[in-house]
């Protein structure tokens, strides 16, 4: 069990502590931050090739695993497209030569991770953070004091600048909900913890729990700001519509998940208002947020680089769905992500934005690449079927209040909340035709295709409790020590 032994170094309480490091992000928001925002395209780019060397250099001297990496590579001339990419898995692979802090050891920190309440550190200095591996293998990601001060410093930069919600002193503190995960290994949980410091009031809610509990906890609440998986969301605001929950909330943020049209016009049409979107990852924080002209979500590029890559890992123009990104993190010292491949498949877009900033912005994430359903082309061979694909025919379903598609075991499963239970049987075969039609127009050969009305879609075991629209889970070859997979 962790006590709050952390909190005492320097004679400093958790609370004191949290409170000062809350200070010092609202500066660095306020200050550094601020003059990025208004930089042109050109300064950005010699901000980033600046950072860029520096944790370059930084990371061959001190982490083995990129010593190994970048062999052979000239240091002096440091060009980010000569470096080659990295993987989650080739860096959990080697985790205790990736890191620059040779203190930190995987079995230490999975050891921290497993007793983990609130917001402990490790060594007294470290935050660590999992991610539950939905998609890949599992991750752990530390940030040092310092780091989390500038991811901090960028959620204030979001909250304030994009969404326009600053903190308040009594009596009027700002209220925000989050829906979404409350596991403390989860970075918004941890971003929670850190600025609810006494200005701000924080309530955390699961999404695993009902729709009734979560409408009656935020009835009770009444947030300035929701920030919430937009699975969850969409369903909050159709319980408004259908006069379940009074509570309307002024200002409405997703995260983590894919947000569907259907769910943004949901959001809109019950709460009046719309929605932003933040692009939040484990490994950095909020990589990008929407501003109030919602054209997109601004990359904050003064911390993060972002590339836009095909399957065969060459630059997709803007415009254009890529296959992954190519991820730098500018400010992680301790764990240097350069070129990290996240399998997001997103479009960027470069076109100056009303709002003056002139970072580029990413237009839309369409789904993961794990995700690409490979099925028999009738043309024989195989088609790769785009996330896009399978939630096509279910935007024109008004009868829905939710679907999952879930590809297992060469059939395509389909979970469906019925908004009529009654109605369901018409509704489960509208399903089937209009999903088997969308995958013949695309060229596949449909697999059998089982639609099933549920009470209640489940979302995912991991401790996110993330909603997937689309799961794929291709057929698991039986390993030779005879650990196959269970029928
Ligand atoms: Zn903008």
């Amino acid at each position: 069990m962790n006590t709050h032994t952390n909190g005492a170094a320097g004679g400093l309480g958790v609370r004191a502590r949290r409170l000062r490091d809350f200070g010092r992000a609202l500066r660095l928001s306020r200050t550094e931050l601020a003059r990025a925002d208004r930089m042109d395209a050109e300064s950005v780019r010699r901000l980033q090739q600046g950072r860029l060397e520096i944790l370059v250099r930084h990371a061959a001297a001190h982490s083995p695993f990129y010593r190994d990496h970048y062999r052979g590579i000239d240091g002096g001339n440091v060009a980010l497209a000569a470096l080659p990419p990295v993987t989650k898995d080739a860096l959990m692979d080697d985790f205790d030569g990736w890191t620059t802090d040779r203190s930190l050891k995987l079995a230490d920190l999975e050891r921290h991770i497993d007793g983990l309440s609130g917001d402990d550190l490790h060594l007294g200095r470290y935050r660590v953070m999992a991610t539950s591996g939905s998609t890949g293998g599992r991750g752990v990601f530390v940030y040092s004091e310092a780091e989390w001060t500038m991811n901090l410093a960028n959620f204030a930069r979001l909250n304030e600048r994009l969404v326009g919600v600053h903190p308040r002193l009594l009596p009027h503190r700002l209220r925000v909900a989050s829906v979404g995960t409350t596991s403390p290994i989860h970075i918004s949980t941890r971003n929670g913890l850190s600025v609810s410091v006494g200005i701000n009031r924080v309530l955390r809610l699961d999404a695993r729990r009902s729709v009734d509990e979560l409408a009656a906890a935020l009835d009770a609440f009444r947030p300035d700001l929701v920030v919430g998986y937009p699975s969850v969301l969409a369903m909050l605001a159709d319980e408004h519509e259908a006069g379940r929950l009074r509570f309307r909330p002024a200002k409405v943020v997703t995260v983590s998940e894919v947000r569907t049209p259907e769910m943004t016009e949901t959001i809109r049409r019950a709460w009046g208002v719309e929605p932003f979107s933040w692009y939040g990852i484990t490994e950095g924080g909020v990589l990008a947020g929407d501003c109030e002209h919602h054209r997109g979500m601004h990359v904050f590029e003064d911390l993060f680089i972002v590339e836009n890559m095909d399957a065969d890992g060459r630059p997709v123009p803007d415009g254009v769905v890529g296959h992954k990104l190519l991820l730098t993190n500018l400010f992680n010292r301790t764990q240097p992500l350069i070129r990290y491949e996240l399998s997001d498949m997103v479009v960027l877009d470069s076109r100056p934005c009303p709002c003056g900033r002139t970072c580029r912005r990413v237009r839309s994430i369409e789904g993961r690449s794990d995700d690409i359903l490979r099925l028999p082309a009738r043309a024989g061979g195989q088609v790769a079927v785009h996330p896009i694909t399978l939630r096509s025919p279910f935007a024109r379903l008004a009868e829905l209040r939710q679907y999952k598609v879930l590809h297992d075991e060469g059939r395509i499963h389909v979970l469906i909340v019925a908004r009529d239970r009654s109605k369901s049987e018409a509704t489960e075969r509208r399903v089937r035709d209009s999903l088997a039609k969308a995958l013949l127009d695309v060229g596949a050969q449909p697999p059998p295709i089982l639609v099933e009305t549920v009470a209640v879609i489940p979302r995912d075991q991991g401790h996110g409790a993330k909603f997937k629209l689309i799961e794929s889970r291709p057929r698991v070859t039986p390993l030779a020590t005879g650990s196959a997979r269970r029928p």
